[in-house]
């Protein structure tokens, strides 16, 4: 099948916005378990998202620059400096790094104990 460049973008958008928003509600304060589950999916993940390519890609920036997830601010910034080098790549703008604060709101509603959003 051909490849459809509008697509490919949409699914990485959508991708995107999962993985920050994901990394904006992960512990401050992981327990082991929560880190070992937050490494897992993101291995998982660079074997699984379904463009070929964009994995294989992916899973190149893993080997080279491990998940961080010793904590919440850890994993964003971790998430948000591995999207920046997929930009690069891609020739599009770098992200502000130190704006990810607020910028990805769960919008869950639920107030949990770790003070997520
Ligand atoms: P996106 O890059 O999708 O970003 C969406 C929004 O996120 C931006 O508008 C901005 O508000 C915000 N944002 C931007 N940078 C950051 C950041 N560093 N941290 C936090 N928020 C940020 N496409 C390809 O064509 N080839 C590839 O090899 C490829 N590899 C990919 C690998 C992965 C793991 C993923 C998830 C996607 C990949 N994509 C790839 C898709 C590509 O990254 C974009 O999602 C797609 O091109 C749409 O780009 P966009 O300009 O709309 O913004």
């Amino acid at each position: 099948k051909l490849e459809n460049a509008t697509l490919k973008a949409e699914l990485g958008r959508a991708t995107w916005k999962f993985l920050h928003t994901m990394a904006a509600r992960f512990p401050e304060n992981p327990t082991a378990s929560d880190r070992t589950a937050l490494e897992t999916f993101i291995h998982l993940f660079g074997r699984l998202y379904p463009c070929g390519d964009c994995a294989r890609h992916f899973r190149q920036l893993l080997a080279e620059y491990p998940p961080q997830t010793s904590s919440r601010n850890a994993a964003a910034g971790w998430m948000c400096f591995a999207h920046n080098l997929v930009n690069e790549r891609l020739d599009k703008e770098i992200f502000d790094c130190n704006n990810i604060g607020d910028f990805y709101d769960c919008g869950c509603g639920e107030e949990g104990k770790e003070g997520a959003k």
